[in-house]
């Protein structure tokens, strides 16, 4: 790499990319400034020195802005492009080709693959390039694929056969490098270090090279044999530029194999490329490194010496004063030797590069890329501009300033309504479905306790959640068509500047939307957010939105106690969990999860058309998910709330009465002084006590209590007018609006059912979920409280 010059002396101006406002202007980066982590992730991304960087466009409430680096399309807020410098666009300040030196040689001896029983492969790349589509394609899996990074953040297993053999492949989280900054990252990371695989596909966008092969220099350093997949080979032959895949291979180092993952064009190439790695790897292998220059390279030898146990991407990783890699030295005899050494080193190399260790190393390995590229790949003159790209006239629609927010609130008006009107139909069948499974067991059995407990207990408490799976698939499956469009992403980009107020990121958008039809998957999705306090404060709001298990409850007291403005009232109730979760989410935000930075810098993946089948496979895994990992939950739950409303046992009471003396009416009556300030009564209580399960069981709680039947929902008339009449000792009416709204508004912001709760706890550990119980509710009494009070004046 040339020596940094004086900017200065060239007499550019150097500015602030912030300060470019005029959409449409090309500048060259000359630094990032700002702390580790995060200029880290704007290194890898490719804001490096003389990189030329495209204003696109502003969101449509100014903040953040679009920006195309490298040939993909990066969202920054404005916080964070002013972090980052820039000048003159044809500023010549650096020269990158210089920085191919070709590549440097180790050898490592043979091992046996078949050391631990199994060969194992994973696929690594950067999000969005293909890894499941290969996945699912080498392993007839169906995962799901998607448009949006960070959909994948577990592994995945799979097995393929081939020559015989059979071997394990695994689908890795999307990564831009293996630094372990973001969550993904550094499971990838762990992964390789802890499972040792037999080789790595490192699949890359052939159409977006530069970029993608930033990580492929990390990928070499492991030295495990590799090939590289060159995905969307389609994509590439279409836009008409030429690429030397031999000569790439050599310069890298690497084989190389064009793929085309989506319609398994390559894929038994690519895995023959893979065996045949391993097969080597039985003898000695060499594996190609980037040749960072004599200074960086006698100093990787001289401190490989000193741990012989360490690759040499972590060697680097230590002169690079990387905090995960220096962790790795705690135990060595020579930990403090190693350190000082890296330490010394790292000042000669900063000296002499003048510039600081990360971007050096950053820019050598972007310079490798580059020099490579330069010879091996021709870009068609003619290829097609960002603006006669499909999608682009599309984009600027969606993103429009006035119309990108009205379009966003009438595509999810679309996928809800769509969800509840189009589910409506299957849930009654499925209702139906039960209701006769009910009668036909309940008739064929003898009476008793057995029969009571499959009746009753699990028929009855499985089959109310099991009416939601309709729509909980319909909601997925649009979901999945927003996603795989590129359409999420674009969400994201348009809301972030309202997220951002109650100290979120535009991505939590999405986990709360899918928050209204189940708090679960919601939970899950959360997974997609970078930053860890972001994610809880998410986590821990999502209860707040109200869910559809919630809605039956809501449905039957407003069809009993609202005559007129039913909407509205119902619409209320889902505004003030909004509302409870804003503030929330701003407390959360500066007090117990206090943090500055939440970083916007994301990717924004080019159009894409979704397929049917790929929605179709998200819909089902979803559905499948929703029935084992609920199933067993609200089964045992369900049984468990049985039990309590049906023991102790007295002869000749009728359905009321039992549950009146049972072990739930004794809980509802012992909490009674706790909830009558809200206005509830001991059967209130009941039900908000058995709901703690699901949601759902409020209703049918209500029914028992009510009506002596255990099926009632919110459209059973008796059920309805039981409650309007139903009375107190003094004569006076049990409900009216007042109460039925204090009820509406606990039903909504109280304890999160225990399937939710299992999955706050899988995602964010059980301190936490046990500051969301009581959380949840101590607000839901607060505000229930408030209200009727105040109501009541
Ligand atoms: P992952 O994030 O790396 O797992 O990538 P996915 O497998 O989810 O794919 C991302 C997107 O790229 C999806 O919309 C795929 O349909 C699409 N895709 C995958 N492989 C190809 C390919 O070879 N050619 C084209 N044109 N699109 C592809
Ligand atoms: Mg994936």
């Amino acid at each position: 790499m040339a020596k940094k010059q004086d900017i200065n002396n060239n007499n550019n101006k150097v500015t602030r990319l912030l300060d470019n406002e005029p959409v449409g202007m090309t500048v060259q980066v000359v630094r990032v400034m700002g702390d580790g982590a995060f200029r880290q992730r704007l290194l890898e991304m490719g804001f490096v020195r003389g990189a030329k960087v495209t204003v696109l466009k502003n969101a449509p409430l100014q903040d953040p802005v679009e920006y195309m680096i490298m040939g993909s399309h990066i969202s920054l807020r404005h916080s964070e492009a002013a972090q980052v410098e820039v000048t003159d666009k044809d500023a010549a300040f650096c020269d990158m080709e210089d920085a191919y030196n070709g590549t440097v040689e180790t050898s490592v001896a043979g091992v046996d693959p078949m050391a631990d029983d199994v060969l194992r492969v994973v696929l690594v790349g950067n999000p969005n390039c293909g890894k499941t589509s290969l996945f699912n394609n080498a392993t007839g899996a169906k995962e799901k694929v998607g448009n949006y990074g960070g959909v994948t953040v577990d592994s995945k297993e799979g097995w393929f056969n081939v020559g015989g053999r059979r071997v394990q492949l695994v689908d890795l989280p999307g990564t831009y490098s293996l630094t372990e900054y973001s969550p993904e990252e550094m499971y990838v990371r762990t992964y390789i270090r802890d499972h040792h695989p037999d080789a790595i596909i490192n699949i890359v966008d052939a159409g977006n090279l530069e970029r993608n092969l930033y990580l492929t220099t990390q990928v070499m350093d492991m030295n495990i044999p590799m090939v590289i997949a060159l995905n969307m080979w389609d994509e590439l032959e279409k836009s008409g530029d030429k690429l030397d895949t031999e000569m790439l291979g050599r310069l890298l180092g690497a084989r190389m194999v064009p793929l085309t993952a989506y319609n398994g064009h390559g894929v038994d190439d690519v895995l023959q490329a893979a065996m045949d790695a391993i097969d080597e790897s039985e003898q000695e292998t060499h594996h190609h490194n980037v040749n960072y220059g004599t200074l960086i390279e006698d100093g990787l030898k001289e401190l490989g010496d000193k741990c012989p146990d360490l690759d040499r991407y972590t060697v680097l990783k230590i002169i690079e004063n990387d905090k995960h890699a220096l962790a790795l030295l705690e135990g060595q005899d020579n930990a403090q030797e190693v350190k000082d050494a890296a330490a010394n080193l790292r000042q000669r190399i900063e000296r002499n590069y003048n510039d600081d260790i990360v971007s050096i190393i950053t820019d050598l390995k972007y310079g490798f890329v580059r020099g490579a590229l330069a010879e091996a790949l021709t870009p068609n003159p003619d290829r097609a501009t960002d603006e006669t790209k499909p999608g682009y006239s599309l984009d600027r629609l969606l993103t429009n300033r006035w119309l990108a927010l009205p379009i966003l609130l009438v595509l999810m008006w679309l996928m809800f309504e769509a969800t509840f009107t189009l589910g409506a139909y299957p849930q009654e069948w499925i209702e139906s479905g039960i209701g006769w499974l009910g009668e036909w067991i309940g008739s064929v059995m003898p009476d008793g306790i057995l029969r009571d407990l499959i009746v009753d207990g699990i028929i009855g408490g499985v089959g109310g959640v099991l009416v939601f799976l309709p729509q909980i698939l319909i909601l997925f499956f649009f979901i999945s068509l927003l996603e795989d469009s590129g359409y999420m992403a674009r969400a994201a980009f348009i809301v972030d500047r309202v997220m951002h107020r109650v100290g979120l990121h535009g991505k939590s958008f999405i986990p709360y939307l899918i928050g209204f039809g189940c708090g679960v998957p919601a939970i899950m999705a959360t997974r997609t957010l970078e930053n860890r306090r972001d994610r809880l404060v998410t986590i821990l709001t999502i209860p707040f939105m109200s869910c559809s298990a919630r809605l039956p409850s809501y449905l039957l007291l407003v069809a009993a106690f609202f005559t007129a403005k039913q909407g509205l009232i119902l619409m209320s109730i889902y505004l003030v969990g909004i509302i409870v979760a804003g503030i929330t989410a701003i407390v959360l935000s500066k007090t117990l999860l206090k943090h500055d930075k939440t970083q916007f810098v994301m990717e924004l993946p080019p159009y894409r058309k979704p397929t049917a089948r790929n929605a179709t496979i998200h819909m089902w895994s979803k559905g499948k998910q929703y029935l084992q990992k609920m199933g067993t939950i609200i089964l045992a739950a369900s049984i468990i709330v049985w039990a309590l409303g049906y023991f102790p046992r007295h002869e000749g009471q009728t359905p009321q009465e039992q549950i009146e003396n049972s072990f739930m009416g004794q809980m509802g009556k012992a909490i009674e002084p706790v909830v009558a300030p809200l206005g509830f009564n001991w059967q209130m209580g009941v039900s908000v006590l058995t709901g703690a399960a699901a949601k759902e069981i409020v209703v049918s709680t209500m029914g028992v209590l009510y009506t002596g039947e255990a099926d009632a929902d919110e459209e059973s008339a008796p059920l309805k007018e039981k409650l309007q009449t139903a009375t107190k000792p003094d004569g006076s009416h049990v409900f009216n609006p007042v109460v039925a709204y204090s009820f509406m508004l606990f039903i909504l912001l109280y304890f999160p059912c225990i399937a939710a709760l299992t999955a706050i706890k899988r995602e964010a550990g059980t301190k936490w979920m046990v500051f969301e119980i009581f959380y949840t509710t101590g607000v839901a009494w607060l505000i229930s409280f408030i209200f009727y009070q105040l109501a009541t004046l």
